[in-house]
């Protein structure tokens, strides 16, 4: 790459670590691989190391931990000491499962900054019937833990047609347990989300009705707790700016050293995202075929080539347009110019024309089933 357009490019600010794929929960949403099982060896402790610290020389100040979930490694602490050495603002992401007191601690006096704890539903039966473990009373805890060692107390809800009707009693889950924040994120349909996205989507009703319950306890939670709403995008007419613009802001590092530009970017056939294990992060973020894909504005379409709002979201999720479209380089189909919107149109109609008959597909090997909704 000429050395003009090399230094016009942005640093990657957002390292997302996801150390494992491992996870004792089984979410039908969740954004790991379909084939995750499949996929290589973990990075070792040494390896997040190095890039832990190739990442923070170019530039990324925000760490992320994920997986899976990150409780599984037993050197998570070790992991953590160093990003703080490093001066990252580090993130765990977290169902609170298998984390306990000692845990916390131990995290606490290593640097993590931020514990993000997620929750199914407010309800027992039916958090542990989508988790698919018996873990309800234990994250209520762990929330409260978090909350006792003084981090940060944040809440993630993800919102789909099987929890949606229950909003409010969310909302006021929340403010019991005395969350800063509260993160309602509306599921995005990718990997296990779209092979169940006739059980999950919710209808447009359902939606307007939620919205308006998160809005007005906004107001009353003023100064208290702060709500995000993640608007879902399949009832909007223009897309997101996926990612902040592909190669521009986020990078992604799998648990097998997969370089990503997005977490769901391993769909993208054809893509040939490099690993930490034979290149540098420099070498990846410059470099690399995949980053740079879709970088800029030339690899567009119409109707996003020409479109005055290109500059605004990129033209949407690359992941979305392929596993719609087939083609990556389309306009995502969430935008209303695009000619394939009828897809997002025809997803949408079959969720209010009634339940689905086919069954519900968990992330791990259990009995699918049809539930309700
Ligand atoms: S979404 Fe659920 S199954 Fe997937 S990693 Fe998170 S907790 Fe585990
Ligand atoms: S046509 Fe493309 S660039 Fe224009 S609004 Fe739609 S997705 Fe965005």
């Amino acid at each position: 790459m000429a050395g003009s357009e090399k230094s016009s490019l942005t640093k990657p600010r957002w390292l997302l670590a996801e150390l494992t794929y491992a996870c004792p929960l089984q979410c039908p949403y969740c954004s790991n691989p379909l084939d995750y099982a499949r996929l290589g060896d973990e990075l070792s402790t040494e390896e997040w190391r190095r890039v832990l610290s190739e990442a923070r020389a170019l530039g990324a100040v925000q760490l992320g931990l994920s997986g899976g979930e990150p409780l599984t490694r037993r050197d998570l602490a070790e992991i953590v000491t160093h990003a703080r050495q490093l001066g990252y603002y580090t993130n765990l992401i977290t169902s609170g499962y298998g984390l306990d007191e000692v845990r916390i601690a131990e995290l606490k006096s290593a640097g993590l900054d931020h514990i993000q704890v997620s929750i199914q539903s407010p309800e027992k039966l039916l958090n542990d019937e989508l988790a698919g473990t018996e873990s309800f009373e234990h994250k209520l805890e762990v929330a409260r833990w978090v909350k006792q060692h003084g981090y940060p107390m944040v809440l993630c809800v993800v919102i789909h047609r099987q929890n949606i009707h229950q909003m409010q009693q969310i909302l006021e889950m929340a403010d019991e347990l005395g969350a800063d924040y509260l993160e309602l994120a509306n599921t995005q349909y990718y990997g296990w989300a779209l092979l169940n996205r006739d059980h999950l989507l919710p209808t447009r009703e359902q939606f307007a009705e939620a919205e308006a319950i998160a809005q007005s306890y906004k107001e009353k939670v003023k100064g208290r707790m702060k709500i995000y709403y993640v608007v879902p995008d399949y009832y909007e007419d223009r897309p997101k700016a996926c990612m902040n613009g592909w190669g521009t802001t986020f990078l992604t590092i799998a648990p097998d050293g997969m370089a990503l530009p997005c977490h769901a970017a391993r769909e993208l056939p054809g893509l040939n995202c490099p690993s930490v294990r034979d290149f540098s992060i420099r070498e990846i973020w410059y470099e690399s075929a995949a980053f740079n894909r879709f970088r800029n504005y030339g690899w567009m379409k119409e109707p996003c080539r020409s479109c005055p709002e290109k500059e605004k979201d990129f033209g949407g999720c690359r992941c979305q347009a392929y596993l719609m479209t087939g083609d990556m380089a389309d306009a995502d189909p969430v935008c209303s110019k695009s000619p394939h919107h009828h897809r997002v149109l025809e997803a949408i109609a079959s969720t209010q024309r009634s339940a689905s008959d086919k069954p519900l597909f968990f992330r791990n090997a259990r009995n699918s089933r049809a539930l309700t909704g």
